[in-house]
């Protein structure tokens, strides 16, 4: 009998390094799958529709939303962002961890769902707010208003760290993927996910009772 999948909720303010330890995670892994979101904003440069998001119309969102095809969803810097159920539903059947970058909402709805007992969800704070800005700088990609709109919404974002299981501060991306690792294996080998044990024990016992 194999484990279920893991639901693996990973929520920070964005520049906390998040992106970079969701795929540091899926390197060390390949057997973890990212969930790839829905959203309504448009495709940054570089961004791949069906990779880093599916990039939809409202309309199309709107649809997904109400045929109840969404896992979670909500609204982030004016977009619409959310989970396809059925990729989270396949992996879960067939015991494969997933990934989730989402926002704190997200976590929310995933935990107060009937799935919420698959859910381990983590916080990455910044070890600064100075570091948190200076990182928001660094991406070329995002004009001065939109690095301001991302503080405003870090602050709003690190207020809910307290409702997750594992708090990480990033001060150093190698100390944190590990930490990130450790949590992972340790969360497997919980014994409510490790669907075998009776079994295996009750094979423990017949070997006693052959010597007995
Ligand atoms: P970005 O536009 O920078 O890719 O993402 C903005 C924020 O939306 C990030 O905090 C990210 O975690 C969050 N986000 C991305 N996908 C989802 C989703 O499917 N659901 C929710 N609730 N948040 C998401």
């Amino acid at each position: 009998m194999q484990r279920r999948g893991l639901l693996i909720i990973l929520s920070s303010p964005s520049g906390a390094g998040k992106s970079t330890l969701a795929r540091r995670l899926m390197a060390w892994d390949d057997g973890i799958r990212f969930s790839v979101s829905a959203t309504t904003r448009p495709p940054r440069a570089g961004e791949e529709d069906g990779r880093e998001y599916h990039f939809r119309s409202r309309a199309m969102f709107e649809a997904m939303v109400t045929d109840g095809d969404m896992l979670e969803h909500a609204e982030v810097f004016g977009n619409y962002y959310g989970t396809p159920r059925a990729p989270v539903e396949a992996a879960l059947a067939e015991g494969r961890d997933t990934l989730f970058d989402i926002d704190w909402q997200g976590g929310q709805q995933i935990r107060n769902s009937t799935l919420g007992k698959d859910a381990v969800s983590i916080f990455v704070l910044p070890p600064s707010i100075a570091e948190l800005e200076a990182r928001l700088q660094g991406r070329a990609q995002d004009s001065a208003e939109v690095i301001a709109g991302r503080m405003a919404r870090s602050r709003d974002e690190i207020s809910h760290w307290a409702e997750y299981d594992y708090v990480l501060v990033n001060d150093d991306l190698d100390a944190t993927e590990a930490a990130l690792r450790t949590i992972i294996t340790a969360e497997r080998l919980r014994r409510d996910r490790q669907p075998g044990l009776n079994d295996f024990v009750r094979g423990l016992n017949a070997e006693f009772a052959a010597r007995a």
